[in-house]
């Protein structure tokens, strides 16, 4: 994700968010709390921070994991030498950002991605001229800035988008910001709230990329925890005094539960809870949207394309294998672009072969470059959508979405069943570092109950 400076910009919420890896040290050894269990389900980012603060608080902790292996959308692929981010990529602003300062901790290399360095061609292979896309650029963060004014609770983005700027509905580069700059971001334009497209809070600073992969804060987390792979909830029932949590035709009973699996995975109902979870909560789970990115990896024996650090192109289809980040730029012996496809159209991905879509990525690089240009020797790619573990890239505001919904989602019920995750950081959400403050925010409540 690609999160822009559209976003406000705020250092709100900095100071709880320095604390994070500072609070995580400074408490280790700390055994106060050792009569008391936790079982954590999902070692995803979230869940790997409530462990961690827990444990180090003398809690005995659980986490149990359904993969076989920690991270859940902080997924590295190094089949080809080089780690294929294929969840998070960026530390969005790494002023004040908990995820810079344990990227640092870790070991996680980074890179600073500049987005003024990228070339622009439309259809046809014409290079778009920088001030053009410069100026078309700036008007479309002002439009963004306004649109919410004319915004209501029951329309789409796309619809009050589309009656307001009819004059920018079919330009092939205003098609483009929407897709890169705010789809990529957000969720589908059409289910896009109109009124609140633009929440959440963000970090100052530059942006930067994972080199050596973003699973590398994951593992860094889950060192000296009690992780159980390949363990899949499947049941949570908490009408007792222990919540019990079937899991692989297993019981196992806990003090207090920390849900942290996504929001694609709570709307599938793929864990039943017992009693049924509180109306609200349910309710909010129905309204809050889950995207759709996928993302692909291209590689070659030799590079043929520009030596910038992102080329955009702009077909008449949206959303639709038209945004490169040159890899080269950091693993300069590496000819690979990664490229994305959002909402529907990523969807729809899922259901090609590896040789449709190259196909169709080709079609948009030799529109550029020219029909002598190879196929590509490698190719990776994600299947977001239908990948169990969490049906859906993260959440966004969708047409009914109200902000008191992450409150619900991040609600606890009767001070045993806690949640965490992305999707329950109402300033955050759909980032790393929401979902890093999440789970440090669900273990403070279960040390403060003590
Ligand atoms: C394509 C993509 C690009 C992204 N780009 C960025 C980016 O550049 N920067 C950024 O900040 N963020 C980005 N994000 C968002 C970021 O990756 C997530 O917000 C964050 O990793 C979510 O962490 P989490 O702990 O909430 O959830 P997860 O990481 O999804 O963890 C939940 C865990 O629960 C497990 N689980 C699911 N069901 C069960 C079950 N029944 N039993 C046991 N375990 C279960 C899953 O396997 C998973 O490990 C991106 C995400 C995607 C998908």
């Amino acid at each position: 994700m690609q999160r822009r400076t559209f976003l406000k910009h705020s250092l709100q919420g900095a100071s709880a968010l320095l604390i994070g890896p500072a609070l995580l040290h400074a408490c280790d050894k700390n055994e106060q709390f050792s009569d008391k269990s936790v079982l954590v389900i999902g070692a995803g980012i979230a869940g790997l921070a409530a462990a961690r603060q827990l444990q180090n608080r003398g809690f005995k902790v659980t986490v149990l994991e359904a993969q076989d292996r920690v991270g859940g959308r902080l997924r590295s692929n190094r089949s080809l030498g080089i780690a294929f981010d294929e969840g998070a990529s960026w530390i969005h602003g790494v002023q004040g950002n908990p995820i810079a300062t344990l990227a640092e901790q870790a070991g996680m290399t980074t890179f600073h991605t500049d987005d003024e360095s990228i070339k622009s061609w439309d259809l046809g292979g014409g290079l778009r001229a920088d001030s053009l896309y410069a100026d078309q650029e700036e008007a479309f963060y002002d439009v963004l800035d306004t649109l919410m004014n004319s915004g209501n609770a029951g329309q789409s983005f796309e619809t009050v988008f589309n009656n307001k700027y009819p004059q920018y509905a079919n330009d092939r580069l205003w098609k483009f910001f929407l897709s890169t700059y705010l789809t990529f971001d957000t969720g589908d334009l059409n289910k896009l709230s109109s009124l609140l497209y633009n929440e959440g809070e963000e970090y100052g600073g530059v942006e930067k990329i994972a080199t050596n992969g973003y699973d590398t804060i994951a593992n860094y987390l889950a060192k000296d925890l009690q992780v159980q792979l390949n363990q899949r909830v499947t049941k949570i029932d908490y009408t007792a005094g222990k919540v019990r949590v079937s899991h692989n035709g297993t019981t196992s009973e806990a003090d207090y539960v920390i849900v942290t699996v996504p929001l694609g995975v709570l709307k599938n109902n793929t864990i039943a809870f017992t009693p049924s979870l509180p109306a609200n909560k349910l309710n909010a789970i129905d309204k809050v949207g889950m995207s759709c990115v996928n993302k692909f990896l291209l590689r070659w024996d030799t590079a043929f394309w520009d030596d910038v650090q992102y080329l955009s192109y702009t077909p008449e289809a949206r959303d639709k294998f038209n945004y490169f980040v040159n890899v080269r730029k950091f693993h300069p012996s590496v000819n690979a672009l990664m490229t994305f496809a959002y909402a529907d159209y990523a969807r729809q991905t899922e259901t090609m072969l590896d040789a449709e879509i190259i196909y169709e990525v080709m079609k948009h690089l030799r529109d550029i470059y020219g029909s002598s240009i190879p196929d590509p020797v490698d190719f990776l790619r994600t299947r977001w959508n239908s990948n169990e573990n969490s049906f859906g890239a993260y959440s966004y505001t969708a047409v009914g979405t109200e902000m008191r919904h992450f409150d619900d989602l991040a609600a606890a019920v009767q001070d045993k069943l806690f949640f965490a995750g992305e999707h329950t950081e109402i300033d955050y959400f759909s980032t790393a570092h929401g979902a890093y403050l999440s789970g440090l925010r669900e273990a403070e409540k279960i040390i403060e109950l003590q």
